[in-house]
């Protein structure tokens, strides 16, 4: 299902859906920003967010405003005194997973607002006067997660220096966001219908670590700050303890692969070097396992040695994929308590849960469904569906494939490498499943059962 990139994908960024005239403010009212709404909603794709009204809130609502408590900024109704900032982390933590999703390549917020001003949004201290301190729960949220974002307010937009600046920065941001994603077809299904489209994939690929030119560790990435993620990975394994410990970071060529980069050697110094011997035998047995990549390819090659394509073909009806995200949000009640958990389930292609997991690890949960199935009984090939609360990784379907299920679904977005697995693995891949609609990136015959409209893709 892979293709040369689309020439230009339409550049979206997020905005406060009050600059672009929805009736969203605390008082029924907006603040439709012409700039905003009217020129730069030509060019680009806005994608309108209302944290307030989003988290349920409603409108009209009661206004809130900034306190400073002990260390922290809370947004606090203003006459009945409830502290929304709970409720707004907990929402935020979901909806940024979809803007992730939604791959912007930038956001305008509106200004002075507890919820999404960027920044000198009046805190108030207790003392007389407020001071124009502070930054917006939500525009706080959202620039933690993504700090390298664009982003601005409308009154900054004003000035034509800033306006320019910001939307380089945009380009630039979707520049690099499209040397990240590989282009993938996908079989999308809507209650309108269905229909084969392009679309894109964040990029996955193994990165080999190697000590003193001895290999490591493989950590699947994406491409990019590869000295940086070596180097940090060293430090939080424990395996260097400071920097004097970091000699070279070099990436370095494979003989039979000069074309690839996904090899970082790092020359350890001083007390770490001392310990180089024993930090190698001690990660033996997990390179046994997985020090198989250099590239994806051979990533593929190696798992296809331990497991052969899949060959059932059971079917699985529409109806029954729609009804796969809230039958495991029914049995995740660790995230309704603490709203941070992944989760796994282990149906079959009637629908019936067979088991479900969570842990904060979204890998930790599918070892533990498909172990507690070994456990059990042990994993009979074939009418398997694996479904995640998070994206489709290539560890995932790793883990699929190597168990015989036939069909993995996530309600987020799957990797470029997920996809190329689920392909060789013979496992029908469902992403984005949520609000009734999903797209099928593999071997979407598995879903034929009311896809009649689209050719079979493989
Ligand atoms: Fe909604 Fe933000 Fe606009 Fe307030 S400023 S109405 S929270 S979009």
């Amino acid at each position: 299902m892979y293709g040369p990139l689309p020439p230009l994908t339409k550049i979206r960024i997020g905005v406060s859906a009050c600059l672009l005239g929805q009736h969203v403010r605390y008082d029924g009212g907006h603040k439709h920003d012409a700039f905003v709404a009217d020129v730069l909603g030509r060019e680009v794709e806005l994608v309108p967010v209302c944290p307030e009204v989003e988290m349920g809130l409603g409108t009209p609502r009661e206004p809130m405003r900034l306190e400073r408590h002990g260390g922290s900024l809370r947004m606090i109704t203003v006459n009945s005194r409830i502290d929304q900032t709970p409720r707004l982390e907990r929402w935020a933590s979901k909806r940024l997973d979809g803007l992730a999703d939604e791959k912007l390549s930038g956001y305008i917020f509106k200004a002075d607002s507890p919820s999404c001003g960027v920044d000198r949004v009046k805190v108030f201290d207790g003392a007389e006067d407020p001071q124009p301190a502070g930054r917006g729960r939500f525009a706080a949220a959202l620039i933690e997660r993504f700090p390298e974002l664009p982003v601005e307010d409308e009154r900054r937009l004003g000035d034509p220096g800033v306006r320019e600046a910001f939307m380089r920065r945009v380009l630039e941001y979707s520049q690099r966001s499209l040397a990240l994603a590989r282009a993938v077809s996908v079989v999308r299904v809507t209650p309108a219908g269905v229909t084969q489209e392009a679309d894109c994939a964040a990029v996955e690929e193994p990165l080999e670590v190697r000590l003193n030119d001895r290999p490591f560790a493989v950590i699947m990435r994406t491409p990019g700050s590869d000295r940086e993620l070596a180097a940090g990975f060293l430090f939080s394994e424990g395996i260097i303890s400071s920097v004097e410990e970091l000699g070279a970071v070099e990436h370095c060529r494979h003989p039979d692969h000069p074309d690839v980069h996904n090899v970082v050697n790092v020359f350890l110094l001083g007390d770490a070097r001392a310990r180089l011997a024993d930090t190698l035998e001690h990660r033996r047995n997990v390179l046994a396992t997985s020090s198989c990549g250099i590239c994806g390819r051979l990533t593929i090659d190696s798992l296809r040695t331990r497991a052969q394509a899949i060959r059932e073909r059971s079917s699985v009806a529409r109806s029954v994929v729609h009804r796969f995200p809230e039958a495991l949000r029914a049995r995740q009640s660790l995230f309704d308590k603490t709203g941070g958990l992944h989760a796994a389930g282990l149906f079959g292609v009637d629908g019936t849960l067979i088991t479900s997991a969570e842990d904060v690890g979204r890998h930790n949960a599918v070892d533990k469904v498909i172990g507690r199935t070994l456990l059990d009984a042990g994993l009979p090939r074939g009418g398997h569906v694996l479904v995640v609360s998070g994206r489709a990784s290539f560890e995932i379907v790793q883990k699929a494939w190597i168990a015989g299920i036939e069909i993995v679904c996530a309600v987020s977005a799957p990797s470029s490498l997920a996809v190329q697995l689920a392909e060789e693995a013979g496992i029908t891949l469902v992403g984005f499943l949520r609000d009734r609609t999903f797209n099928v990136y593999a071997h979407a015959d598995r879903l034929r059962n009311g896809l009649d409209a689209v050719p079979p893709t493989s």
